[in-house]
């Protein structure tokens, strides 16, 4: 019953790699003045179907915080020497407590998460969670940080926050050293499959070529 002894630390290269999948995505940024003056630990990538997926369930109670899981995987790209996370499977929390203005996760949906992961999932890594702010706009309460500090303790775990009234969204992604600021959001890159269309309608985030703004920095 004795608690597990770690001989050797883990080591950084025991960390998945792979190349951010930049010449496949868009990035989408804050429009205003709030973008977080730092970088982020993690640059967060959304599949198309995620992101409907997130956005079908956000906008499938408006009176009430909805919310979810965001699974997928966590990755660091050597070559960058930058980490990122893609954001594949949504999956919409069914056993929460809903409110007007707050949403819990219960023991219930605690264990369905768990049994969703290792029975359909296996393999997917719990990237992070998303709630809806019906009408009050994209941040993180005390409560908000709380549950992500508890749940999500991650470097890489993000909090995503839809405001479905205003179609606006945004991403809590802590910095390097561990700070996460609740006042201020990042954009995403969405992957692309066609160059052409986009499936983003989030208002406060404007696009870009992600290759395209990566070669000129
Ligand atoms: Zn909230």
């Amino acid at each position: 019953m004795g608690t597990a002894i770690r001989l050797m630390p883990r080591e950084e290269s025991a960390e998945h790699t792979s190349r951010m999948p930049l010449h496949h995505a868009v990035h989408w940024r804050p429009r205003s003045a709030l973008r977080p003056a730092s970088e982020a630990a993690v640059s967060v990538f959304v599949t198309p179907k995620a992101y409907m997926r997130a956005c079908a369930h956000a906008h499938s109670d408006l009176e009430n915080e909805v919310g979810g899981w965001l699974l997928g995987r966590y990755r660091l790209d050597s070559e960058r020497g930058e980490r990122f996370v893609v954001v594949d499977t949504i999956l919409p929390a069914r056993n929460t407590r809903q409110g007007s203005a707050f949403l819990t996760f219960t023991p219930e949906s605690q264990l369905e998460l768990h049994r969703a992961i290792e029975e359909e999932y296996p393999g997917k890594a719990l990237v992070g969670w998303f709630h809806t702010h019906p009408r009050m706009g994209i941040f993180l309460s005390a409560y908000d940080t709380f549950l992500h500090n508890h749940f999500f303790p991650e470097l890489w775990q993000v909090a995503l926050v839809i405001e479905p009234f205003s179609r606006s969204a945004g991403f809590f992604v802590r910095q390097p050293g561990g700070l996460l600021d609740p006042r201020r959001y990042y954009g995403f890159y969405e992957l692309t499959t066609d160059r052409s269309r986009s499936v983003v309608h989030w208002q406060n985030l404007s696009a870009r070529r992600a290759q395209k703004e990566r070669s000129t920095q």
